[in-house]
């Protein structure tokens, strides 16, 4: 260094806001700011002679400086973190960065250091890690309670698996977490019900909340069930994520359907009376208009016209009496057209009616009406509470169907003159088995029930004992589709 070259190193040093010494190759201090021996605990003068403590910086100095060359040492200062008693007590953390200051001729003349103070920092760090471990540890008690739970436990991030529990291997028949770590959940969710992943994702993304679900799922051995559930956000391994608790319905789906599935085939036993009927008065006229056929010279069209149209008319009704016993595994909703749907319900039922003196009288909206559902629910709906209505009515008597309608929803009431029901007979209404009949199931009403509620709708009863019922199903309406679907 030339000679101004040296006032103004010494002018930095001496003001520097860092600590910073000049060492000798035998450890003693040549040179040292004010910095450092504030940061040091001592008086300016008191560094000539270091105690222990300062002593053992010096050493270290020393120790790190050996490993280095003074050539690569100018280039990268070699560096260590140092524990550092104050003489008050007070603890600090040093990091301290050695190099060698040569001659011009590059010769080693001393070691130049400076001391940093990072106590804080490394408290920070400290504190910082000390939240991680206990967040981990957290997070690991957390997934031990979910391995111990009887539900489907799935966490997920971007579509991914992440984690399972037992219960959730078991679900999907899995042996180990291996196999179903890192596999998405498109390949467990059925390929039918992508749709609704696809939305749930959607929903979320814009916001809003994806609450519960139900999905048909396939398990590893090819097997499908159906889960109910629901998703929340969750952060997991410091990351966004989805976890699911899901629980098997799938044996219970069997077992609704096997319900419905009986319910619909006594609606179709009691039924068959009433059809028979019906299908008697135009079998009684295909009959006769064939003797016609038979003793007439030539064939006459107007009889074939009628025998045509009879015949129509048996096929219509055996057609509904099939559905009756078809079962319906898969429940896709469509738009419905209400009014056509109720005229071919009481078209049914009208046989049954007759033979019991009764008039089944629909007051129906002049405008047609579209309700998203399920058809053959639908109309097991109203078939229960016509049947329900028919039979609450032993000598003659009228049923009114009105329907009424908004934008939003659509009441559709049953009204009966029938015996009526006492505030327990109510109260009992829905209760599987329930029934004051001595050939009733007590399952039409409940599944009755279930069907509207399963189109977004509720169902309300009004009965005066003696006088008679009224049942209102009130269902939402949709906007009449542009392709008619029915
Ligand atoms: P079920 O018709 O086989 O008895 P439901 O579930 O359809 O079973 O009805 C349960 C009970 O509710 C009936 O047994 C009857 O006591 C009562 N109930 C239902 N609808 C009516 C009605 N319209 N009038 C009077 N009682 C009714
Ligand atoms: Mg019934």
């Amino acid at each position: 260094m030339r000679p101004n070259e040296f006032q103004s190193f010494d002018f930095a040093f001496n003001h520097a806001v860092i600590g910073m010494a000049l060492v000798s190759f035998d450890g003693t201090f040549l040179k040292w700011n004010s910095a450092l021996s504030t940061l040091l605990g001592y008086d300016h003068n008191e560094l000539l002679t270091p105690s222990p403590s300062v002593r053992t910086l010096l050493d270290q100095i020393h120790e790190i400086a050996e490993l280095g060359t003074p050539s690569s040492m100018n280039i990268h200062p070699h560096r260590f973190q140092q524990d550092y008693f104050q003489p008050t007590g007070h603890l600090l953390s040093l990091e301290v960065s050695v190099s060698i200051i040569s001659d011009g001729n590059g010769a080693p003349l001393y070691y130049f250091t400076q001391f940093e103070n990072k106590t804080m920092i490394r408290q920070m760090e400290t504190q910082l890690q000390d939240a991680e471990n206990s967040l981990l540890e957290k997070e690991n008690s957390f997934l031990q309670l979910l391995e111990g739970l009887p539900l489907t436990v799935v966490i997920t991030a971007n579509g991914i698996v992440q984690y399972a529990n037992s219960a959730g291997l078991q679900l999907i028949h899995a042996e180990s977490l291996d196999q179903v770590l890192g596999i998405s959940t498109t390949n467990i969710v059925d390929l039918s019900n992508y749709a609704i992943l696809q939305e749930r994702r959607e929903r979320y993304f814009s916001g809003n909340t994806i609450g519960s679900v139900c999905y048909l799922i396939n398990c590893l051995n090819g097997q499908q069930k159906y889960v109910d559930g629901f998703t929340l956000p969750i952060t997991f391994n410091g990351n966004g994520a989805f976890i699911g608790i899901f629980k098997d319905i799938s044996q219970q789906m069997l077992e609704d359907e096997r319900l419905i599935q009986s319910e619909k085939l006594s609606t179709a036993g009691q039924l068959a009376a009433g059809i028979a009927h019906e299908i008697r008065n135009p079998l009684t006229a295909i009959n006769g208009f064939m003797k016609l056929i038979r003793s007439s010279e030539r064939m006459n069209d107007k009889y074939f016209f009628i025998i045509e149209s009879e015949l129509k008319r048996i096929e219509f009704i055996v057609n509904e009496l099939l559905v009756l016993s078809k079962p319906q595994t898969t429940h896709v909703s469509k738009p419905v057209d209400l009014l056509s749907l109720l005229e071919q319900v009481t078209t049914l039922m009208n046989g049954q009616a007759a033979l019991k003196n009764l008039k089944i009288l629909p007051v129906c909206a002049d405008q047609s009406i579209w309700i998203n559902g399920e058809a053959y629910q639908l109309k097991q709906v109203f078939i229960n509470l016509l049947k329900n209505a028919m039979e609450a009515m032993n000598s003659g008597g009228n049923i009114y169907i009105h329907v009424l309608t908004n934008e939003s929803e659509t009441r559709i009431s049953v009204q009966d003159e029938g015996c009526g029901m006492t505030e327990e007979q109510i109260k009992a209404l829905g209760k599987p088995f329930y029934t004051t009949k001595e050939t009733g199931t007590g399952l039409g009403f409940m599944i009755t029930q279930n069907i509207v509620h399963n189109h977004g709708g509720s169902i309300t009863v009004e009965s005066i004992p003696e006088q008679g019922t009224t049942f209102t199903v009130i269902i939402p309406t949709i906007l009449e589709p542009e392709e008619t679907v029915m």
